[in-house]
């Protein structure tokens, strides 16, 4: 997991997620957050995260960035990969209603380009709060953005998933995106192997 902040911003971030002591306040303080000028300047909303409907989540769901429909409605995974994310945790067994389901970078990158390192760094003040507030036992990290900012940044997605990694207590399993899932196509490898690392995640949940 990403540890240090490496520049103002990314303290300035770390330090005021860190002082919100529950979510509304977090939820209320990262709204405004213009810490990455370009995203500030060029998104609709900060995609703060969705909680399931009662609780402590299940799980968590980490992605990697709002795209435009996300960015449109403040939303995560609303869009087609939301759509084919939510068909996939159904035929696993998960319920997306016990699950909070976060972003690893909070506003959406023009374009949907990856999101840049510095911009990582400063957004992870709000996911490193987000996880203590939330505290899931279990976190599905979705693409290889995600899987970097919990497993490190010379993770190579093959090689680590389809088992779970103990990090600060918690079971975090990396898998594919499913906007990989859907550019591979049905019958492609990513979309089987994000089925299988869900199924193996709901396995361990009953
Ligand atoms: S990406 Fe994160 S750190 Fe950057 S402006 Fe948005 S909320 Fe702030």
């Amino acid at each position: 997991m990403r540890s240090a902040p490496v520049d103002a911003g990314a303290l300035a971030v770390a330090q005021t997620a860190a002082a919100a002591p529950d979510w509304q306040t977090l939820a209320e303080v990262n709204r405004p957050c213009v810490a990455c000028p370009e995203l500030a300047a060029t998104r609709q909303h900060v995609v703060v995260g969705d909680l399931p409907l009662v609780g402590r989540p299940r799980f968590a769901l980490v992605g990697e960035a709002p795209g435009a429909q996300e960015d449109e409605t403040g939303r995560p995974f609303v869009g087609r990969s939301g759509a084919l994310l939510d068909e996939l945790l159904a035929e696993a067994g998960l319920d997306r209603a016990q699950a909070a389901v976060l972003n690893v970078v909070k506003c959406r990158p023009p374009g949907n380009r990856t999101p840049k390192a510095p911009e990582v760094a400063r957004c992870s003040g709000w996911l490193r709060r987000q996880l203590e507030l939330l505290d899931p036992p279990v976190v599905v990290a979705l693409g290889l953005s995600a899987a970097k900012w919990f497993l490190g940044p010379r993770t190579v997605l093959a090689q680590v998933r389809a088992r779970p990694h103990e990090i600060e207590g918690r079971a975090v399993w990396a898998t594919y995106h499913p906007s990989a899932a859907i550019r591979f196509g049905p019958n492609g490898a990513p979309r089987a192997g994000l089925l299988a690392d869900l199924s193996a995640v709901a396995r361990t949940l009953r």
